[in-house]
């Protein structure tokens, strides 16, 4: 078997870490070609080391010189920009692109992969819900893989294994409910970003985490979910499921509802991506259904959560409307992590964008672009910032 070459965007992130984990295990089977980073320069300095990159890009370019300077007595080529992370993405020779950037900043990356032909192992779910129209229509011309990290979308595709498409008759995709699941409206808005980034199960980077929260991640992941398999929003359900053991389930057309369980361990999900068709042989820790005596389902709390019905809304709307939402979540959840607005403001920054951004129907990726920036500048402009 041919070795082959991964590049990681976002290497020292949460998912690019275990990433790495999974090719530090399989040296036979990867070799890293480049590692992209924003901001981490020395773990991304020691990353190039330990796993001999060819190249690392840093997102911030006043890091530059750091990096360059830590790195100055090994072949790697040290690169810096935005400009450089699409050069990686689309030229730099590598079989599959690992997307573990956060929010918008994935979509032109993802792009530009999939046009020079490479495999796409997406964590970057914002790629999908800004453009996943023409983001699939474009791995589908170019005739690219595009595997999920996500595990909800892992589990799907999992379940969907040598069944035909005319059997499917519904998605269902679990929520543990994150970390505020307890409280109640009024609880909720004292909430500050410490209580949020507590998630009950998953261990990930603090823009999820909040998303979780809120259940914008939720709504996300119908997106997510939409353009991956191609199946109209109406067919994808959302249930509760505190337990994260269930990471999603397909329900068939003869009645059958197939469903995989697991550890809440992104490893899991991130080495199917990456050995597709095969699978590791030493991924997490052995599960035990044993363990789990009781699992739980139940319905979403829509008063509560108006983030997921905002998420089937931009679908029914389709064109730029969930670019809309994606931007102006991204700036209110950094604001909310700034403690720069409250907890309800994030839902509320999304509502005035979607209602004051202008609508494109059939847009281009110049398109999401000028929508990105209009939706950050009225959900700054709602926050007061
Ligand atoms: P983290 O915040 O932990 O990591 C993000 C990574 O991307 C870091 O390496 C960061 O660099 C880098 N980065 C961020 N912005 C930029 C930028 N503008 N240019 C270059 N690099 C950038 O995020 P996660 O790993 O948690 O999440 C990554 C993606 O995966 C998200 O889309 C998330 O929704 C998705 N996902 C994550 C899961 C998880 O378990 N974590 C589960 C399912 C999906 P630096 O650290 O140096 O600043
Ligand atoms: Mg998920």
């Amino acid at each position: 078997m041919s070795i082959e070459r991964v590049t990681i965007l976002g290497s020292t992130g949460s998912i690019g870490v275990q990433t790495l984990d999974i090719i530090r295990r399989n040296p036979e089977r990867f070799q890293v070609s480049s590692l992209v980073a924003h901001s981490r320069w020395e773990e991304l300095a020691r990353q190039a080391r330990e796993f001999n990159a060819e190249s690392v890009v840093i997102g911030d370019k006043s890091l530059y010189p750091q990096l360059k300077e830590a790195l100055a007595d090994t072949p790697t080529k040290v690169l810096a920009g935005e400009e450089d992370i699409n050069f990686v993405a689309e030229s730099y020779r590598s079989d599959t692109v690992v997307n573990a950037l956060v929010g918008y900043a994935g979509l032109h990356p993802t792009a530009l992969a999939i046009e020079s032909g490479k495999r796409i192992a997406l964590a970057n779910k914002e790629t999908l819900v800004v453009g996943g129209d023409i983001i699939m229509a474009a791995a589908r011309r170019k005739g690219v893989e595009i595997m999920p990290i996500d595990s909800e979308h892992s589990a799907i595709m999992q379940c969907l294994e040598g069944e035909r498409r005319e059997a499917i008759r519904n998605l269902i995709i679990t929520c543990s409910g994150g970390a505020l699941r307890h409280l109640s409206i009024e609880e909720l808005e004292g909430v500050t970003p410490e209580m949020a980034l507590k998630h009950p199960q998953w261990s990930m980077g603090a823009k999820i985490t909040i998303d979780s929260a809120t259940l914008v991640n939720k709504g996300f992941e119908v997106i997510e979910a939409r353009w991956l398999f191609d199946i109209e929003a109406e067919r994808i359900k959302v249930v509760i499921h505190p337990q994260s053991i269930v990471h999603s389930m397909v329900e068939f057309t003869d009645g059958s509802v197939k469903a995989q369980l697991g550890n809440a361990d992104m490893h899991t999900p991130i080495s199917y991506a990456l050995l597709y068709p095969e699978r590791a042989t030493r991924a997490v820790e052995h599960f035990s259904i044993l363990d789990y005596p009781t699992l739980s389902f139940a319905e979403v709390d829509r008063v509560k959560y108006p983030a997921l019905d905002i998420a089937y809304e931009c679908l029914r709307r389709g064109g730029t409307a969930a670019c809309t939402m994606n931007g102006a979540n991204e700036v209110a959840v950094a604001a909310f992590l700034n403690h720069k607005c409250r907890y309800h403001d994030i839902v509320g920054a999304i509502r005035y964008a979607l209602d004051n951004a202008s609508f494109e129907a059939h847009p281009t990726l110049d398109d999401y672009d000028a929508a990105n920036r209009e939706s950050r500048e009225l959900a700054r402009r709602y926050i007061k910032m």
